[in-house]
């Protein structure tokens, strides 16, 4: 199992965080299908996460799933804010409301039921701190006038310990200042900065 954790730690770069919360350091070694319902995912690499004791514990051997359809967010393979929300006021993680739908995504309210994403003091506290850490990036490069898209892409990555910046730098976080005001001082910065983060 050392050889196991050692690969899944290189796997995840320097910050070693847990792959569900990206809050505290992945020290455990989680089957996303749960290994004794799933027996053949069992030592499948894809089927391996590291994850923080916290995350470990509350996820234990559940695995929501409707027909055939898994109701929990893949770290791995998903965009998670494609399935969930970011309260900036909180600092929660709660579902995504989908437009299309007219309805909160099942997916985002399973994976924040499982996980407890909406009530846990510390891991609001840091998604905050890393949220005011980037807001601060913003407004010193709206005050300093002209943007280097490629720096400020990069100066932000760096600060991103909780993959904030996806949200951020969609339509969601759009509309939070000094985010909006990036992107309505600085369009093509915006624009710039976006699709490197995607990158
Ligand atoms: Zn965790």
């Amino acid at each position: 199992m050392g050889k196991v954790l050692s690969t899944l730690h290189a796997m995840v770069g320097e910050r070693q965080r847990c792959m569900y919360c990206l809050d505290s350091h992945g020290s455990d070694i989680e089957h996303f299908r749960p290994k004794d319902v799933f027996h053949k995912h069992m030592y499948h690499w894809e089927n391996l996460l590291l994850c923080c004791t916290h995350c470990g514990r509350l996820k234990g051997n559940k695995f929501p799933m409707a027909g055939r359809r898994v109701l929990l967010v893949d770290p791995t393979k998903e965009n998670p804010w494609d399935s969930l929300d970011f309260d900036p006021s909180t600092g929660n993680i709660c579902a995504r409301f989908d437009v299309q739908l007219n309805n909160w995504s099942v997916k985002g309210e399973k994976t924040v039921e499982v996980l407890h994403l909406d009530k846990r003091e510390a891991l609001s506290k840091g998604y905050l701190q890393t949220l005011r850490r980037l807001s601060e990036t913003i407004r010193s490069a709206l005050a300093a006038g002209a943007i280097d898209s490629t720096n400020l892409a990069e100066k932000l990555k760096s600060e991103d310990d909780h993959g904030l910046l996806g949200w951020c730098f969609s339509d969601r976080g759009k509309t939070l200042e000094p985010f909006s005001e990036l992107q309505a001082q600085h369009p093509g910065v915006w624009t710039l900065c976006a699709r490197a983060l995607k990158a």
